[in-house]
């Protein structure tokens, strides 16, 4: 408009929520206008009240109209207009000119209207689509919160901390959109994914990405091999570490093109919500793990072992499966006690029960039944449980045992029986196998015998 009309100085206000026009851009032929320049203030107010042009031409005029600055300044000349869209004020253009190098007129009015028509649907499209973006924003802020929302509470229904955490690793890849990351012990050992498990990071790598205390993108130049090996190559790095309450649990390795500083805020937010879920899962399975494990062997406790052999065996009798339960006890236990004392006795229950469970399946149960005696459920035992009973003895009694007090013979006998058509619960069960194992120690023990 400067050019257009050979203002000297052309100012653009907008008017609040009020109606008073704020000033929104000045210029002249050199650029911006400071935000101190004086100008027809008055004229502007006026235009803005009346949505109608004004043109001031010379000093006597501009009084007549309550220009003070077209006195005070000897302003020249003065052309401001409103800038209308739809039929609404939104704005007013004012130019104004101190030199004596013409003055405007009322055709100069046309021509600014004209022009400032257009100003004012650029401004409407601008403000539309700066609307546009606020909403995306937003939209995009209550996905996000949404999505932290849903992560956590599937996080925080998973009891298993290392469950939890290979979780949490793989809800940060796909919240963040990355396309490749595994997850790392604290030492450095791949986990995850199963393609990479058993890989490491290297001494330096291990040091660098041990030192981080928050999320942070990774320099490409010093990760270039990292990504190469661990990330498919994928051109940013995002290391999110996992801490815990007692410390490093792990870290997660994000690679991808998107990742960016959002990413990385993101990952904070979810990694600090997502391990305090972990902390919890943590004690959890503590507190489990005291209320289920027998201390001294590690098994179940008697309590422990009642459920989960209760249940195998309801299932069993229900749907007509095999299983096979036994009593084991050791044998002349006491005399290892009165000779040696309790600490080697204690050693040696220990001894036994590890030696009884590595020759069990996975699927057998084994429970830690009273003091030197153990239960076994075997279910969906097929085979001759004689047989394995009889290698479970011999796992036991094969070797002497190594104690503090020297290599001691140990022996156990055992009591083995069937699930059969009368028996609808575990008791029934064990209660046979009891009576096989009072038969196999009066036998002369170190035997099984079958009830
Ligand atoms: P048997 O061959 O007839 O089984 O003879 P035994 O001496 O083993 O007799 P019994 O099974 O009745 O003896 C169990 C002994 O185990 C009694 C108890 O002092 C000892 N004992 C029970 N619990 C523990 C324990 O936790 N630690 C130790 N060291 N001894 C235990
Ligand atoms: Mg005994
Ligand atoms: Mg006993």
């Amino acid at each position: 408009m400067l050019r257009i009309l050979g203002a000297e100085r052309a100012l653009f206000f907008l008017l609040d929520e009020a109606g008073e026009p704020v000033r929104f851009a000045g210029r002249d032929a050199q650029g911006d206008l400071t935000d101190t320049i004086e100008y027809g203030a008055t004229l502007v107010r006026r235009v803005a009240e009346s949505g109608e042009a004004v043109v001031v031409t010379g000093t006597e005029q501009g009084a007549a109209l309550g220009s003070r600055s077209a006195v005070v300044h000897g302003l020249r000349s003065i052309l401001a207009a409103p800038v209308q869209f739809k039929g609404r004020l939104i704005g007013v253009v004012y130019l104004d000119s101190r030199l004596a190098r013409g003055i405007f007129t009322d055709d100069d009015v046309e021509v600014l209207t004209a022009v400032s028509s257009h100003v004012a649907i650029s401004l409407e499209t601008a403000r539309a689509a700066q609307l546009h973006l606020a909403v995306q924003a937003a939209q995009q802020q209550q996905a996000l919160a949404e999505m932290l929302r849903a992560s956590l509470a599937e996080l925080t229904g998973i009891l298993e901390p290392d469950r939890l955490l290979r979780r949490l690793s793989g809800t940060l890849r796909t919240s963040l959109g990355a396309t490749s990351g595994c997850l790392v012990t604290p030492d450095g050992e791949v986990l995850e994914p199963a393609e990479l498990a058993g890989m490491r990071l290297t001494a330096d790598e291990t040091t660098l990405l041990g030192s981080l205390t928050e999320p942070a993108l990774l320099d490409p130049a010093g990760t270039g091999k990292l990504r190469e090996r661990l990330l498919a190559g994928d051109p940013a790095a995002l290391a999110v570490p996992l801490d815990g309450r007692d410390g490093r649990a792990g870290l997660a390795l994000l690679g991808g093109g998107a990742l960016d500083d959002t990413s990385r805020q993101v990952a904070a937010a979810l990694s600090s919500q997502g391990m305090t879920a972990y902390d919890n899962a943590r004690l959890f399975s503590r507190v489990q793990e005291l209320a289920t494990t027998d201390e001294l062997t590690g098994q179940h406790n008697r309590r422990h072992f009642y459920a989960v052999a209760g249940a195998l065996v309801q299932a069993a009798a229900r749907n007509g499966r095999p299983l096979a339960a036994a009593m084991l006890d050791i044998d002349k236990f006491k005399s290892v006690n009165d000779t040696y004392g309790h600490g080697v006795g204690d050693e040696v229950i220990r001894t036994v029960a590890g030696r009884i469970r590595a020759v069990l399946r996975h699927s057998d149960v084994l429970g830690r039944y009273g003091g030197e005696e153990f239960a076994i459920v075997l279910p969906d035992h097929v085979g001759e449980a004689t047989e394995l009973a009889e290698r479970v003895r011999l796992a036991v009694g094969g070797e002497p045992i190594p104690t503090q007090a020297g290599p001691l013979p140990i022996t156990i006998s055992i009591g083995l029986t069937r699930l059969g058509d009368g028996d609808a619960a575990l008791d029934d069960l064990l209660a046979r196998a009891d009576h096989a194992l009072y038969r196999a120690k009066e036998a002369g023990r170190n035997r099984v015998m079958a009830g």
